[in-house]
């Protein structure tokens, strides 16, 4: 499998000359399966536009274009670049966007295609030429054929979102955002009114079980990219409850899990290149126990597992 990164921020684009190393597009990387020529699309953050205008430079766009979109969660920094994607344009595409299943009155292909309205974009879904098919997806297992598995994970977001494992001849890729740690949901301060000594024990056990199920979802991993928006100090300052991880947690809790390789992910847009430099010489330093490696995902940067 080849990783390519087309988009390694989080919340909002923000290029700009701060921004140039690490690069400001949101949310989008690719998988691509040489021998079988297969592709896979992990998010449609802005960085989906120049992937779109780069798959327009491939052989595959002759045998037509084939690839599996798979949706983390619908947060707009993960769906806003959708509707630039030339390939929706193309006769003959086939395109299958796939995402958490929404509970609420909207379909995925509501929320996803649904961009496409004159309300906000002057091209309507109905008019676009490629052959899109939606599938909504649970905590399950699929066969996506040629011998590729995808296994899904929910994980702790404001909004359902999927973890995503891919197994491919033996070799495993897995996505962790945008997420935060279980926590316990009931009241841990003895001294508050609201304290329950028993639903705060059950609290306690139910987040140590769900971080447990993610750690094992992405155990062994050769690549995981995980959500890490923030550093320990900013988390613990104001950010608890937003739904991402801190850098520290994300590379102690990978270690634990078995992972080889890290690449943090969803950057904080107000991170300028020094201040992501700055980090990486703090964090990116090989792991003496695990030997797992630790980067900041840059995008253009491909890695092959
Ligand atoms: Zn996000
Ligand atoms: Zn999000």
């Amino acid at each position: 499998m080849k990783i390519k990164f087309w988009g390694v921020r989080g919340s909002i684009p923000c290029p700009g000359p701060r921004t140039v190393k690490y690069g400001g597009n949101t949310a989008c990387l690719e998988i691509w399966f040489e021998d079988i020529e297969r592709l896979i699309i992990v998010d449609a953050g802005s960085g989906i536009r120049e992937l779109g205008n780069d798959i327009m430079k491939r052989d595959i766009v002759k045998k037509g274009i084939r690839a599996e979109i798979l949706l983390t969660h619908t947060h707009w920094d993960h769906i806003m670049g959708f509707p630039f994607f030339t390939p929706i344009y193309i006769p003959g595409a086939q395109l299958t966007v796939y995402g958490p299943v929404t509970y609420e009155d909207e379909t995925l292909e509501d929320t996803v295609g649904g961009q496409l309205t004159y309300r906000y974009f002057p091209v309507r879904q109905a008019e676009l030429a490629a052959k899109i098919e939606y599938i909504s997806l649970k905590e399950e297992k699929l066969d996506l054929g040629d011998g590729i598995t995808l296994t899904t994970k929910y994980l702790n977001h404001p909004v359902l979102c999927l973890g995503y494992r891919v197994e491919y001849k033996g070799k495993i890729f897995c996505t962790a955002y945008d997420t935060e740690p279980f926590q316990n949901v009931f009241c841990s301060d003895p001294n508050d009114p609201s304290y329950d000594e028993d639903m705060a024990k059950e609290g306690e056990a139910v987040a140590r079980e769900e971080n447990q199920r993610v750690g094992d979802f992405f155990s062994g991993s050769d690549l995981l990219v995980y959500d890490a928006q923030y550093t320990k100090n900013e988390y613990k300052s104001s950010k608890v409850g937003w739904g991402h991880t801190s850098i520290e947690h994300a590379i102690d809790f990978s270690e634990k899990s078995g992972v080889k390789k890290l690449a943090l992910f969803h950057h904080e847009p107000l991170r300028a290149d020094k201040e992501i430099d700055d980090l990486a010489q703090n964090f990116c330093v090989p792991k003496k126990n695990s030997g797992m490696d630790v980067f900041f995902a840059r995008e253009s940067e491909e890695i092959i597992i």
